[in-house]
């Protein structure tokens, strides 16, 4: 089969296309509706149902815990990691209570297992750490109310 290598003088910069590129720029640049927006001043709605960041439920800063261990055995990451300890009227509550937000998938699994509703996942997501071991939240950081679920 013969091709026929030989082009016109403007197929030759290819000035077909380039009009055709920038006819494309300027009409989305002009009329298109922006799907970016100016964060952080601002911010996106996200729905009730996301799952973010995660908290302990507390009432007067006494967590709902019981240390069942119920969250670390359901989570697929193992980013759980929970010492359990005895109160004096012989209830279980975590000690040490940490989660590795970097290891997490944010599956909400732990939030469903819970049987004392106590662990839960707010809808915030600015979870950027600088190192590596501030990703791991311990139990004063996850007491923090961060939601009203
Ligand atoms: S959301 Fe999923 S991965 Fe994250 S801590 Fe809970 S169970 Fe584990
Ligand atoms: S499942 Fe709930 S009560 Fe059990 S250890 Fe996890 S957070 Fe505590």
């Amino acid at each position: 089969m013969l091709v026929n290598n030989k082009k016109g003088f403007l197929n030759k910069f290819y000035l077909f296309e380039i009009l055709t590129g920038l006819k494309i720029t300027m009409r989305n640049m002009l009329f298109a509706k922006n799907v970016t927006i100016q964060y952080p001043e601002e911010r996106r709605t996200y729905s009730d149902r996301y799952r973010g960041l995660h908290y302990i439920k507390s009432v007067n800063g006494v967590e709902n815990c019981t240390a069942c261990m119920l969250c670390p055995t359901v989570c697929p990451a193992e980013c759980i990691h929970i010492v359990a300890g005895e109160r004096p009227d012989k209830e279980k509550y975590p000690v040490k209570f940490e989660i590795d937000i970097l290891r997490c998938c944010y599956c909400g699994f732990c939030e469903e297992a819970c049987p004392k509703d106590a662990i839960k996942l707010s809808n915030i997501y600015e979870m950027a750490v600088s190192y590596r071991d501030k990703g791991v939240y311990d139990k004063e950081a996850l007491l923090v109310q961060r939601g009203t679920k």
